[in-house]
């Protein structure tokens, strides 16, 4: 059977941790999709891990983590990862990269810089890691898979005829350098090195755990909100975020994924531009950024200062209704204990008109927070083990939420480590 773990907002909500939690159980952890341009920040025994590209179980002996045929592969970040990992005492992960899986070229980096350049104050708020120019180039049927590394006569024509349109772009749009076919070959030779031991026909490898009984966990980067469909496009990722995709980006039947689990953060936060309706700005911003998330609210990757909001019900709903949420796991709630009272936005006043279903993005900016306040609980949750323990403000503010967005919280996640979860029987 099939569990996937997905985001229910902006991405950031804790899906490291719930992953590594869930993988204690699980055989094989799969990443369908995105690349090195988000992290995960996991907490446990062996220390404290930002992960880009490898699948939150590898901290386990007992798991195969895999990059499934969706993921965009940046090899020399994925390796150096594996490498840190390694070297901090975790012992070394089983791996496999599906021979489907396409690589994220140097040039893609490069393009990627170059057209934030190029938008400058209009940009998309990149993370620079190549991921949009690759998957650009997915679609338009000249990106490289995995399995082009080994057959070099083919590669190398490719790779000239793909130089030749890049090169047009680099030498009259961007006026910068032009790319060498014969440096690229070189390079994507090293890279074949570094894979070729773990490369497999993953779909087929995933089917036949299936067979077996095998329990298999979908790990989902960023939330419903950055999906390119029913995200806040055009401020989206640029590879689908939802459950739903994990059946394609790993090669499994859609049927096969039972339990869909969404993650969905005690209060909000963001990076990149994009509207964020219950965004909190001065002061206020700056104290639950500094108390967030496990040392600070600061995106995994770039370190930058994530944007602050309160929980918003409108989004999260529609999050879990993309995601086709059987659980919801609430986390982060134990940061809220400073509070006396709990803003949340219930509801967005569009030009004077009060809606509960989320709009597209022309309405969504223009849409106004309805915020109504929740007694705090004034208190440090953290360690408490039984939901029936939780100070009674804090399962108030549980169950008002749970209550708005209509899908139900199974999970709530009260610290950072691996153990710090109370369940809920539903
Ligand atoms: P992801 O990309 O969805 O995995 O989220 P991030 O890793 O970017 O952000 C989650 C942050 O919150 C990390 O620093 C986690 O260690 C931390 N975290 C996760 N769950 C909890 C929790 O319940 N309480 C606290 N205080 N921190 C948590």
């Amino acid at each position: 059977m099939i569990k996937a773990v997905v985001g229910a907002n902006w991405g950031d909500e804790g899906k490291g941790k719930i992953t590594d939690m869930l993988a204690e159980k699980a055989d094989i952890i799969v990443r369908f999709q995105g690349g090195a341009n988000a992290g995960h920040t996991i907490v446990n025994d062996y220390g404290k891990f930002a992960l880009h590209t490898l699948p939150s179980g590898v901290f386990y002996g007992h798991t195969t983590s895999v990059i499934g045929n969706g993921v965009a592969l940046n090899i020399p970040v994925f390796f150096k990862e594996y490498n840190e990992v390694v070297s901090k005492g975790v012992p070394a992960p089983k791996i496999l990269i599906s021979d489907r899986a396409q690589m994220v070229m140097p040039y893609h980096i490069l393009f990627d810089q170059y057209e934030e350049e190029r938008l400058g104050g209009k940009s998309f708020g990149s993370t620079k890691s190549g991921i949009a120019p690759f998957y650009s180039d997915k679609y338009a049927k000249i990106g490289f898979q995995v399995n082009e590394l080994f057959d070099e006569d083919r590669l190398k024509e490719k790779l000239a005829s793909v130089c030749e349109t890049k090169n047009v772009l680099l030498e009259h749009l961007y006026h910068k350098p032009l790319l060498n076919v014969d440096e690229l070959f070189a390079e994507l030779m090293e890279y074949k090195k570094m894979v070729a031991p773990y490369v497999c026909d993953v779909s087929l490898y995933l089917n036949n755990a299936l067979k077996e009984g095998k329990e298999i966990l979908l790990e989902g980067q960023l939330g419903t909100l950055k999906d390119p469909d029913h995200g806040i496009y055009p401020m989206v990722t640029s590879s689908s975020t939802l459950a739903a995709y994990g059946a394609i980006g790993a090669g499994v039947p859609p049927y096969e994924i039972q339990k869909i689990v969404v993650v969905s953060k005690a209060y909000s936060s963001a990076v990149g531009a994009g509207a964020f309706v219950s965004e909190i700005f001065g002061e206020e911003a700056d104290e639950l950024r500094r108390r967030g998330g496990d040392g600070g609210e600061y995106g995994a990757t770039t370190g930058r200062p994530r944007r602050m909001g309160w929980y918003d019900c409108v989004a999260s709903k529609y999050g879990c209704r993309l995601q086709g949420a059987t659980d919801v796991a609430f986390t982060v709630l134990d940061v809220l204990g400073y509070l006396d009272e709990i803003p949340v936005c219930v509801a967005y006043d569009i030009d004077g008109e009060i809606t509960t279903d989320f709009p597209t993005t022309a309405k969504l900016e223009k849409a106004k927070p309805v915020i109504e306040k929740l007694p705090g609980w004034k208190c440090d949750i953290r360690g408490i083990k039984n939901y029936e323990d939780l100070p009674e403000n804090c399962r108030k503010y549980i169950e008002f939420i749970e209550e708005k967005i209509g899908y139900p919280i199974t999970m709530v996640s009260n610290g950072p480590g691996r153990n710090d979860i109370i369940y809920r029987n539903k």
